[in-house]
């Protein structure tokens, strides 16, 4: 039997597994990939977006709820998740900004917080590994921080000599930095509101003005990853992440059905690889599967 595909999706806060990736990942889980999202923070001070969770006993509680809504996320999209155990940074807001909290994923000792991943690649020896790009994506300090860590994980789990107390070497065969938010996905889903006459596109026309071209990063693409069909799971993960994501907000602007004939796709650059592939992709184990499949068994002596 051909051995099982597995990818880890590095991410910095549980909501982030189902906004960046979601679609392919659950793709990914009904062709039978073993797909894990490691959360490196449990998102303790992420701020309540949802205007009708904002309830002083939703703040109360907020680490509690958003573990019951990673829960929720995780059986909708059918993945497994791990955490890696440290505490949310929070956005610093205000000028000049305030210093980290003390203790955060992002002041944690780099060395350390690898240590923990590289455990965990050891024990689940993923393939393919996904995490955010050297800005994070978007400049949250635990974003920046996912990324430093993943980097420097997927670079040492291999290594006999790196954390030797932390399980026998595993190296993944590529690493890959979502990228959702391109101005050509934006531009896109534009003109279909726009062709089918949904009043929202107005507010999409602004956001894309305003934006500019400063944060477009079309030109890094590498691999496209077809994923129409498992947009609603996505859509419902999202939902789940009731605290962080509003159902009548902009999340859910773009039909599905629009989406799936407008951008059925999800976007990431192939970081580093240790596999023969050709750009642009279309599958985040391309290379893999000719690798594994064509992997004689080591000869025994
Ligand atoms: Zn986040």
């Amino acid at each position: 039997m051909a051995e099982q595909l597995r990818l880890m999706a590095v991410h910095a806060h549980p909501d982030d597994e189902s906004s960046k990736g979601a679609a392919s990942a659950a793709r990914y889980v009904a062709e039978g990939v073993d797909v894990l999202v490691v959360t490196c923070t449990g998102g303790e001070r992420g701020s309540v977006l949802n205007p009708k969770m904002d309830r002083p006993e939703v703040l109360a509680n907020i680490a509690e709820i958003r573990r019951a809504e990673m829960d929720a996320a995780r059986e909708i999209l059918g993945i497994r998740q791990e955490w890696l155990g440290f505490v949310d940074s929070g956005l610093p807001e205000g000028d000049p900004l305030p210093p980290l909290p003390e203790g955060c994923f992002a002041l944690v000792d780099l060395e350390v917080a690898t240590e923990r991943l590289v455990r965990l690649i050891r024990q689940h020896r993923p393939h393919v590994m996904t995490t955010y790009d050297e800005e994070g994506g978007y400049p949250h300090p635990d974003h920046i921080r996912t990324h430093e860590v993943s980097v420097a994980a997927f670079e040492a789990a291999g290594d006999p000599d790196r954390f030797p107390e932390a399980g026998a070497p595993w190296q993944p065969l590529k690493l890959y930095y979502h990228m959702n938010f391109s101005k050509r996905k934006f531009v896109a889903l534009y003109e279909a509101m726009v062709a089918a006459g949904i009043p929202a596109a107005a507010e999409y026309a602004k956001r894309i003005e305003e934006w500019g071209d400063d944060w477009d990063k079309s030109g890094r693409i590498t691999t496209l990853v077809p994923c129409g069909d498992y947009l609603h799971l996505r859509d419902d993960a999202l939902r789940a992440h009731a605290t962080q994501v509003d159902p009548d907000g902009p999340w859910f602007h773009v039909p599905l059905e629009l989406q799936k004939v407008a951008w059925p796709t999800e976007e990431f650059e192939l970081a580093r690889s240790l596999v023969d592939t050709t750009i642009p992709e279309n599958d985040l184990f391309a290379g893999v599967r000719e690798t594994l499949c064509c992997a004689e068994e080591p000869a025994r002596s």
